[in-house]
């Protein structure tokens, strides 16, 4: 055992850096043991220096955060600061100082995680961030390490514990969006501002550092299809209940058949009852993996909170440490496939489409011919009449047509609905959801 204790900086004491700290002083002897020898907090970088900081020594708290990485002693560096900038800089910094990088932040990763893996492997010093994604969940050394010798084909997530709050209320309270959002807020799941939870970025650059260590292949942030979930009302959870489906904020990365392409997208989706991604109730996050060898798996736990995700930040000091102590890194960037990064009109899957449509005879057939003419096969279509319809200017009064089609090209649907909107008969599309997860 060695007794010289390997230094770690900590860049930023929020959240999950206060627990870090604590984690890391309270648990210090099953650390040292686990690693094989001490590790030390050597100064803790923040914006607001006054601030109290319970069990942190404020001879260790500094404002100059690149001072610290460039010290020269510092074996790890922990940035939990989150943001491109300063995080970028200094994490870069820290690397060419020596340090090897354990970092949380989802968005850097998303954004320049290839510069910045190859920035380690220059210097011979790893960069793990197993928390950037779902939290405490166990998945990127999952996919990286354990399932190095499988295929993986299929990536569904439930990546984002605001979004999935809001939805789980919605169906299961049967709120409108807006009521489960300021329930979240109440109860401290939703930010102030909101927008890169229920907008989607936020599950996006998951999806995307997701993509790239399934897939062996650069996913970007840019390359991701995007789709936020402020359109879900009650009565697309009402169709989904009709169809024994609930609706997800998922984030998918597929292989594409011929294994010469793949894609990644995040928007909500029907998916079955059945389907284990549906019973991930409140703000928990799970992750579907299908892989050739393995079959399905799935990864299940908190995706957020100081001390789940900081649990994920010291898995990861224990392993850089471990690699610093043998003089070896870890894994680093496989990028090696090379694949491209399809478009959204390319995923094929199905959907479920809402029409308010004039109600007399003759429009059935009118929007079948609309789908056969754009190649979307209909696997099931139910018609309503709406007691309280109002007439439309041909003196039709209203009713609800639910059209559920087989597999078809995102580009075909999309060419579809077009082409309904511009039929006479067709007063609206209420909405379009695709149905994933069969
Ligand atoms: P946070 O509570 O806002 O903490 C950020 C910390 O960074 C604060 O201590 C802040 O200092 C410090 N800081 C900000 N700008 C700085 C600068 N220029 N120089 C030095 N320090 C600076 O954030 P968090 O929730 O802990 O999140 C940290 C990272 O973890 C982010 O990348 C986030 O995406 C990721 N993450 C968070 C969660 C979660 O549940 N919170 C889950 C997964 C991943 P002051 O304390 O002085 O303000």
């Amino acid at each position: 055992m060695r007794t010289r204790p390997l230094k770690v900086a900590l860049l930023g004491c929020g959240n999950v850096g206060s627990e870090v700290a604590r984690i890391m002083t309270t648990q210090a002897d099953d650390l040292t043991a686990r690693i094989g020898a001490p590790v030390e907090l050597a100064g803790v970088a923040v914006r607001r220096p006054a601030l109290v900081r319970e069990g942190i020594d404020p001879a260790l708290i500094t404002t100059d955060a690149t001072a610290l990485v460039k010290r020269g002693d510092i074996d790890v560096v922990i940035e939990v600061i989150g943001g491109i900038e300063p995080a970028r800089s200094l994490i870069t910094a820290a690397l060419e100082h020596g340090a090897s990088v354990v970092s949380a932040n989802k968005a850097l990763i998303a954004q320049d995680g290839a510069a910045l893996h190859a920035a380690a492997e220059q210097q011979g010093r790893d960069l793990y961030y197993e928390a950037a994604v779902a939290g405490a969940i166990p998945l990127i050394r999952p996919l990286r390490e354990s399932m190095a010798g499988d295929v993986v084909n299929r990536v569904l997530g439930i990546v984002n514990g605001t979004t999935n709050f809001i939805l789980d209320k919605m169906d299961t309270t049967g709120a409108g969006y807006q009521e489960a959002l300021d329930e979240a807020t109440a109860l401290g799941y939703a930010e102030a501002d909101p927008t890169a939870d229920i907008e989607g970025f936020d599950a996006a650059a998951k999806a995307a550092i997701l993509a790239g260590i399934a897939f062996h292949t650069r996913v970007r942030l840019d390359d991701v299809y995007r789709e936020g979930m402020t359109e879900v009302t009650a009565a697309d959870f009402a169709s989904a209940r009709e169809m024994g489906c609930t609706i997800k904020l998922l984030a998918i990365c597929e292989r594409a058949a011929d294994g010469e392409s793949v894609t990644a997208r995040v928007h909500p989706a029907m998916i079955p009852r059945s389907h284990p991604l549906a019973s991930v109730r409140e703000a928990y996050n799970a992750v579907f993996v299908e892989s050739e060898a393995a079959g399905q798996l799935m990864f299940y736990g908190r995706g957020a909170g100081g001390s789940p995700t900081a649990s994920a930040v010291l898995g990861d000091l224990v392993a850089v440490c471990r690699n610093r102590l043998g003089e070896a890194t870890g894994p680093g960037e496989s990028a090696y496939s090379r694949l491209p990064v399809s478009p959204m009109g390319d995923v094929v899957t199905r959907y479920h489409i809402s029409l308010d449509v004039a109600d007399k005879p003759g429009v059935l057939a009118q929007v079948a011919t609309v789908f056969a003419e754009h190649d979307v096969s209909i696997d099931t279509v139910r018609q309503q009449s709406r007691p309280d319809g109002a007439a439309g200017a041909d003196g039709a009064s209203d009713a609800s047509l639910v059209v559920v089609t087989h597999r078809a090209s995102d580009a075909a649907l999309t060419g579809t609905v077009a082409a309904l909107r511009d039929l006479d008969t067709v007063r609206g599309v209420a909405s379009m959801m695709r149905v994933e997860g069969e």
